[in-house]
């Protein structure tokens, strides 16, 4: 039996702690050399003439690395290599493989803890309690529960066998390799997405988003220090349609695991249709991808909890999770005490760089989301029709930082209310108490996502009726608490609709998507 698994405990990086001053001295260590990053394929670091750099999103005329881009020929070596692996590391017995992957999580629960925190914080522009929640305590998590897993699915209860036969029912991997493209957001998620396939006896290609390549680089380090077998995952750096072209079009593609956006997984997925005909089996198509998550808040509701769930789940990481609330629904009789609550809120949160570890909200990724949101706060100054109650400053000259904001609609159909903006931008539409039912249905219908959802009530029945109304709108639903922090081994996570497969990451449901299974009937 493996160990049994059990959460991660968070650091908190309280002034004058041990913790505080080591993740200090990693960040300093980090941001003091430019260093050089390479891919890495059948276990051999590969580099190119080809160098791009990676800044902090708060500080983006720092450069934290160079890494090598690699171009298609890159994706064909990754893929031969992840091939070559393939027969030893599927014949290794699943205790050596669960060994790789628990020792993985102590590492980063020990040795590496500050080192990959701080590559997050840097890289992806994370505060010290967010990264500490992603890149330590989820991916530890992820790791330790999905060997647990991994061994439930391995120690399942046996078909019946009547006498004189023998049924076995043998789970196999996948026969090709598996596709891993992850998002920039959460580290833990870029851990997560190759090495749950591997576990279970897959072998990988992973293309990290650009984004997340510093702290990939680190996650990289750690598998091999882990003991990873050359060539069972495979770390490539190249650009989305050179490897689409490779993968997409390879006889032994068995599967993509991915996180990211909507419009990207669906031509995925049109392309894997396009070309069923060359592969040599169905690929599993797994996918998290967008959200439009909602927080509603009930006449019934505590004031204190309801806006605490508004400005955590909107604000914490800039609202860059696919599970952060965009729309918020207040009834109007506690609208005022809940108003005032959460702008004294924001009044006290500190904005800047991650360095500095009072700021909560630091930059969002890059250019390209910061004139994204830009544009749609742009578009609510300019209507008459709304009110920025809060925020509606932006600034790029050092780093890409947007306040947090907040648009007052009177409108539930407005562009805001509908459109995953995945910044920290905030709809609020204030309801009359007595259209509560109404409004359900529209919680339900505005948006094409389903993701995370809460309700904030004290209520019984208006509890009872919004988790039955709203039982399609989120895969991850929460009574009287923010629709964000899901946590590995509690709550697994996933949507529906447009928001994924809902193959629920951190969980048996999730690795049985890697696995083959063959029933054998032995007669006497
Ligand atoms: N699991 C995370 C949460 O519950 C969100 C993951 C994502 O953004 O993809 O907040």
């Amino acid at each position: 039996n493996v160990p049994e698994p059990v959460n991660e405990t968070v650091l908190n990086y309280a002034p004058g702690s041990r913790e505080r001053k080591q993740l200090k001295e990693a960040i300093l260590e980090a941001r003091s050399k430019v260093i050089d990053i390479p891919m890495v394929i059948g276990g051999k670091e590969v580099t190119t003439s080809k160098k791009e750099s990676i800044h902090p999103p708060h500080d983006h005329k720092h450069i934290l690395a160079n890494y090598s881009q690699g171009e298609k020929k890159h994706v064909t070596d990754a893929i031969n290599s992840a091939l070559k692996a393939k027969s030893n590391w599927e014949e290794l017995a699943w205790e050596q493989r669960a060994a790789i992957f628990l020792k993985a999580a102590d590492l980063i629960a020990g040795p590496y803890r500050y080192k990959l925190n701080a590559a997050t914080m840097l890289g992806q522009s994370k505060n010290a309690y967010q990264a500490e929640i992603d890149s330590a305590c989820e991916l530890i998590d992820f790791l330790r529960f999905n060997v647990k897993y991994m061994t439930d699915i391995y120690k399942q209860q046996p078909p019946v066998s009547p006498r004189g036969v023998w049924n076995r029912l043998e789970q196999r991997p996948l026969e090709g390799f598996v596709f891993a493209l992850t998002p920039f957001n959460f580290t833990a998620i870029a851990g997560n997405l190759p090495t749950s396939a591997a576990m279970m006896g897959n072998v990988v290609v992973w293309k990290p988003a650009n984004t997340q390549i510093y702290s990939a680089n680190v996650l990289m380090e750690i598998f091999r220090e882990a003991g990873l077998p050359d060539g069972v995952i495979n770390l490539v750096y190249v650009s989305g349609p050179d490897a689409g072209e490779v993968i997409f079009n390879h006889p032994d593609f068995a599967g993509i695991h991915f996180t990211g956006s909507t419009g990207v997984f669906q031509d995925i997925w049109k392309t894997i249709g396009n070309n069923i005909h060359k592969y040599k089996t169905y690929p599993r198509i797994v996918g998290e991808t967008g959200g439009k998550d909602f927080i509603l808040v009930h006449g019934s509701a505590d004031v204190n909890a309801a806006s605490t769930a508004i400005v955590r789940g909107a604000f914490e990481y800039q609202g860059q999770k696919c599970s952060a609330a965009s729309r918020v629904y207040v009834a109007s009789s506690v609208w005022p005490a809940i108003k005032e609550r959460v702008l004294a809120d924001l009044a006290n949160i500190k904005m800047g760089p991650v360095e500095d570890f009072a700021n909560f909200v630091n930059a969002v990724i890059d250019e390209k989301s910061f004139d994204k949101l830009a544009k749609y706060i742009d578009a609510a100054k300019k209507d008459k029709s709304l009110e920025i109650i809060a925020g509606g400053n932006y600034d790029k000259s050092k780093g890409y930082f947007i306040e947090p904001t907040i648009i007052l609609t009177k409108d539930p159909n407005y562009i805001t209310m509908c459109e995953e903006l995945f910044g920290p931008v905030l709809t609020i539409f204030v309801f009359a108490d007595k259209d509560f039912e109404k409004t359900l249905e529209l919680v339900d219908n505005t948006s094409i996502y389903a993701l995370t959802g809460a309700v904030i009530a004290q209520d019984r029945y208006a509890i009872a009726t919004a988790t039955n109304a709203l039982r399609n709108a989120a895969g991850n639903f929460y009574i009287n608490d923010k629709c964000t922090g899901a946590v590995v081994g509690q709550q697994p996570f996933g949507g529906a609709r447009g928001s994924g497969t809902n193959d629920k990451a951190g969980s048996m449901i999730n690795l049985l998507r890697w696995a083959s299974p063959r029933a054998i009937k032995e007669t006497f």
